[in-house]
């Protein structure tokens, strides 16, 4: 096979030709656009055939290279990166599918036996790993001033922090800040970050919410001070290399379904996804164009449910306007709503009052609706650049935007959604608990909005010639308190019994945590991670 020269554009028209390494190190476009590949590439002749028996890591370097020119990483290295992001996962399949439900065909697809417990860990391997690799190869023969240092600053709501901090701990040449929003994070997820002491590993606890956190990320890459003194990274699922390693496991698991004994030539399969920035769906969406032959790609939201309601109606609005639902203060089912809209929910990972990916998607529905109209490639990209740089600049200034009956109609094709609730959320963890048809599972809880929502789809699609792959985000541990809410009353539970191993004990290791002043505002956050770089690298040197 003949490597592509696979080159990058951003979502709003502002570059193009970018190279994979450009768009990795980068991460966010100079006009607020995200990077995509200018061409989806298509899947070799008989690659069913070729791939169906490979292990993830095989798997992994052959997808990976239809996105990556070997003059850009030579294959050799490419292997090299993606076995070494693979070998920290527990499970020897990797990212294993399990039966959940065996007379409905519903599988769980186990994305959680990285090192921290949660999908992250698929993909922010992999990118610690690219960062490295690209920062070693600029660096040669370099010493002291001249090496190329690398800042990674991003926000979490608690699995992308440690995943990030477990992707880049120790690495030469890059430090990492991570903001998250002080007593917003699982207990557990606070530890897992704080606790690792490495010197270019940095914590900053922030008063107020996820978005807050963002909003400072967003505000220091927006800041030309700050750049020209350190590069930014960012590990948000704003990373291209992030949504690029997470294909891997749609094709992984469809070859494990057709290995199981229910599946049968011209079934078929439908995915479904818990649901928040729209980056793990979204390598979904890139397997489907590729050639994966899923029928439906299932968006599964909680009560944060814009895509849910972009779905239903077309209109894209931070604020339940066209209908659905209404919202606001206490919502009907129990989730506390901030002035902003967004609700705190039992699945706070999926907390999001926009999904930044979505916008992605927005650029290839705009430009199927450019190209009908037959006119060039290089007009139907400008086209789809412009009119996903005016949807954007309507979410800002009026909050929302809507689009036309064919751009909704292309979004129909590929995917369909589903709302779950709290109380739904907490349902579906006791149900799997006590009359699990395969005996007891313990969901987390967004893994278990992912079971309720292909219910739901399961219900309109008979089982006998469909099946449902869903998928399992977290480890039922990382969310004690949901789980625990709903299986306390539950005879023979104890939440101790699912413990892992790595997470006894953690809560009282020893911590390393910058806590950012309230009214410091993203000048503050600039100065701290500024006076901390130079510290790591007066340390280094
Ligand atoms: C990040 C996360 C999600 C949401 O994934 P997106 O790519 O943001 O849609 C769901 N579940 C868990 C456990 C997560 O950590």
């Amino acid at each position: 096979m003949t490597s592509p020269s696979q080159k990058y554009l951003s979502t709003r028209g502002g570059s193009y030709g970018l190279s994979f390494e450009e768009v990795v190190l980068k991460g966010l476009a100079p006009d607020g656009g995200l990077f995509i590949p200018e061409q989806i590439p298509e899947l070799p002749k008989h690659w069913e055939s070729k791939w169906q028996n490979l292990s993830f890591a095989e798997l992994a370097f052959e997808i990976l290279s239809l996105y990556i020119s070997t003059s850009e990483i030579p294959s050799s290295d490419l292997k090299d990166i993606i076995d070494r992001s693979y070998a920290t996962f527990r499970a020897p399949e990797t990212t294993p599918l399990v039966t959940l439900d065996e007379k409905n065909n519903l599988y769980l697809l186990e994305l959680f036996h990285g090192p921290t417990f949660a999908f992250k860990d698929v993909a922010l391997q992999t990118l610690g790993n690219l960062f490295e690799y690209f920062l070693v190869r600029r660096n040669k023969g370099k010493t002291g001033t001249d090496r190329h240092h690398l800042s990674v600053v991003g926000a979490t709501s608690g699995d992308t922090g440690s995943a990030a901090i477990y992707g880049l701990r120790g690495k030469k040449d890059v430090s990492v800040f991570i903001l998250f929003p002080k007593g917003r994070v699982s207990p557990i997820q606070e530890a897992q970050m704080t606790t690792v002491l490495d010197a270019n590993v940095h914590c900053l606890a922030v008063e107020g919410f996820f978005d807050d956190c963002q909003d400072t990320v967003k505000a220091l890459f927006a800041d030309p001070e700050i750049n020209e003194k350190l590069n930014l990274g960012a590990v948000n699922s704003i990373n291209w290399a992030r949504i690029l390693a997470q294909i891997t496991y749609y094709f992984h698991s469809y070859f494990s379904l057709k290995k199981s004994t229910t599946y049968k030539e011209g079934h078929k399969v439908r995915f479904v996804v818990p649901t928040g920035n729209f980056g793990d769906i979204l390598a979904g969406y890139f397997a489907k164009r590729m050639g994966l032959p899923a029928e439906k790609l299932v968006i599964a939201t909680n009560e944060n449910d814009i895509l849910d309601r972009f779905w239903k109606t077309g209109h894209y609005e931070k604020k339940a306007v066209h209908g659905v639902e209404a919202q606001g203060g206490i919502a009907a089912d129990g989730a506390k709503a901030h002035e902003d809209g967004v609700k705190e929910t039992l699945s706070p990972a999926m907390d999001i009052l926009v999904s930044s990916n979505f916008e992605r998607l927005l650029w290839f529905l705009a430009y199927e609706y450019a190209a009908d109209a037959g006119m060039d490639d290089e007009w139907n990209k400008k086209q789809a650049g412009q009119e996903v740089e005016s949807w954007l600049k309507e979410l800002k200034s009026k909050g929302g935007f809507g689009v036309n009956e064919d751009i909704l109609k292309y979004a129909k094709r590929d995917f369909e959604s589903e709302r779950v609730s709290d109380s739904q959320t907490v349902e579906t963890i006791k149900e799997f608990y006590t009359a699990g048809p395969k005996g007891s599972y313990i969901l987390d809880p967004h893994s278990a909005i992912g079971v309720a929502a292909s219910k739901r789809s399961i219900s309109r699609n008979s089982p006998a010639d469909t099946h449902h792959i869903s998928l399992a985000t977290a480890h039922p541990a990382k969310f004690a308190n949901a789980v625990d809410m709903s299986l306390k009353s539950e005879q023979g539970y104890s939440f101790d019994s699912i413990l892992p191993k790595e997470f006894v004990g953690l809560e009282s290791k020893e911590r390393k945590i910058i806590n950012v002043a309230k009214d410091a505002g993203w000048e503050g956050v600039r100065k701290i991670v500024q006076e901390e770089v130079e510290a790591e690298l007066k340390g280094a040197r």
